[in-house]
């Protein structure tokens, strides 16, 4: 499938671009006690109107990169400040998205030209705005600060939109129109014409499923996979990651092949962009990839708050234990699995110069291969291992489940050190880790698959896995464990 993940997490691409936290100069008592944002939103002109009050400063910087995406500030335009009483003051734009001003002002007010011109794949990882619907991300639609001080906490922001529009986000709601933002980094409203919100639980926690956009499959169908999968990651994690999450689920705003789809968790917000393929059951199994992925992310990466770029874990290990999670729910078959880590090996088997860690450090200039498709591979390597070492008593869920469940707080630490720590904890020894995460390798899928029963293929133009005819019965249950079917995957 041409279909390529694309999923990104603020906080890991903020370290990325070098923007430690977003702060603003606004004095945040200020801002929690007034409605100091407004949003104008014009879609016939694919734009939003900003307005912001807040304290006096005299410079304002918006972000220019995201995720890999460059050039943000030049959406930024025509930008105008205002002093005290009233007075428009002189601005002067040293670069794209970077404005100055003499005099400090209290008042803002600019457009941000949110028409989509990126590629789509970069489609849920910044704010946008069409005739029927936009999304809207205050990490790159508000200056963040040069200098450190108050931020955007407890900020409000109110939304005026067109007649029959209205707007969604798990961000608190004050009135209809009106939000408290806790934190820019996180924050995302959807908004559209006769937008519709449906919800369902999974123990403690309530999913907000969002959308105006007819598909192929009804609103309970998406709901009712949300619901299977959410029920499934808490089985793997022995916990809920919140009390709320929204899933805002939209099409692209310019013609692409209904194949493809564009996804990013953010705070407790899974947005996903997608082609709309005409036919229900292609749709939903559509619909069910990125699902199982992004909402693997309400938990891992962004429940645990560690530090750094821990990416190999978080993304390829995030798309191994999805996809096993999909074999679980019936959505992809064992044959299907294991052809995923044949892809995976194919795609990454040239990247041998980084470690993985080395790899995370550089996902957007050229380290992403590693993070998604030769971790993906190690992770698959990983459990196997460790489900056989430990005679079936333990997996992969066990590393998500002391990762989520220590009670020792986690807040800053660094991530690869947390995750290869307890890697290798539930694996009883720092071999693997030491090697296939710390040290930059070339894997031998052929010798590293053999003792599990099952046969890498290389002989071809694309690799394949295979299951053994000669299974002895550990390689037969651990097999069955991930999926495997003697009825319909080994023919005698
Ligand atoms: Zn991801």
């Amino acid at each position: 499938m041409s279909t390529k993940p694309i999923c990104r997490l603020s906080r890991a691409l903020l370290f990325a671009a070098g923007v430690l936290i977003v702060v603003c100069s606004f004095s945040s008592k200020a801002a929690a006690q007034t409605a100091n944002i407004i949003v104008r939103v014009l879609p016939d002109s694919g734009r939003v109107a900003i307005e912001v009050n807040g304290g006096a400063v005299s410079s304002w910087s918006f972000v220019d990169s995201y995720a890999g995406i460059v050039g943000l500030g030049r959406r930024i335009e025509r930008f105008a400040a205002f002093d005290e009483g009233g007075a428009e003051v002189s601005v002067t734009q040293p670069a794209p998205g970077q404005f100055r001003s003499d005099k400090p002002a209290k008042r803002v007010r600019y457009e941000v030209n949110l028409h989509p011109v990126s590629r789509a794949s970069d489609f849920s990882l910044m704010s946008w705005v069409d005739r029927e619907r936009g999304v809207l991300t205050p990490l790159d639609l508000l200056p963040v600060a040069t200098e450190p001080g108050a931020g955007w906490k407890n900020c409000r922001v109110v939304f005026q939109l067109p007649a029959s529009w209205n707007v969604q986000s798990g961000e608190a709601r004050v009135s209809p129109t009106e939000f408290v933002i806790s934190d820019v980094e996180r924050a995302v409203f959807a908004v559209g014409a006769n937008l519709r919100s449906s919800q369902t639980n999974v123990a403690a926690l309530t999913l907000n499923f969002v959308t105006n956009s007819d598909w192929a499959f009804s609103d309970a169908d998406a709901l009712e996979l949300s619901q299977q999968v959410l029920k499934a990651h808490r089985e793997t994690f022995g916990s809920v990651p919140g009390k709320t999450a929204t899933f805002i689920l939209f099409p692209f705003p310019l013609a692409v092949s209904a194949t493809q789809w564009s996804a990013e968790t953010r705070g407790t917000t899974v947005t996903l962009i997608m082609g709309r393929l005409p036919s229900k059951v292609a749709a939903l199994a559509q619909l069910s990839t990125p699902v199982t992925h992004e909402f693997f992310h309400l938990w891992v990466p962004n429940a645990l708050a560690l530090k750094g770029n821990y990416d190999w874990f978080y993304e390829g290990f995030t798309i191994y234990q999805a996809a096993q999670t999909t074999v679980k729910l019936g959505l992809l078959s064992f044959p299907q699995l294991l052809d995923s880590i044949a892809r995976a090996y194919d795609a990454s088997k040239n990247e041998t110069s980084l470690s993985l860690i080395e790899a995370s450090g550089r996902r957007f200039t050229g380290g992403g291969n590693s993070v998604y498709a030769k971790s993906q591979v190690v992770a698959f390597l990983y459990d196997l291992r460790l489900r056989s070492a430990s005679h079936h008593k333990r997996s992969l869920a066990n590393v998500y489940r002391r990762l989520l469940g220590t009670g020792e707080p986690t807040v800053g630490k660094d991530g690869s050190e947390i995750v290869a720590g307890v890697l290798s904890e539930q694996m009883g020894s720092e071999d693997f880790i030491s090697f296939f995460v710390r040290k930059s390798v070339s894997i031998n899928l052929v010798n590293e698959l053999a003792p599990f029963g099952l046969i890498a293929d290389m002989s071809g133009f694309r690799s394949r896995i295979s299951v053994s005819e000669k299974l002895n019965k550990q390689q037969r249950d651990l097999l069955r464990e991930l999926g495997y079917n003697t009825g319909t995957h080994a023919p005698r």
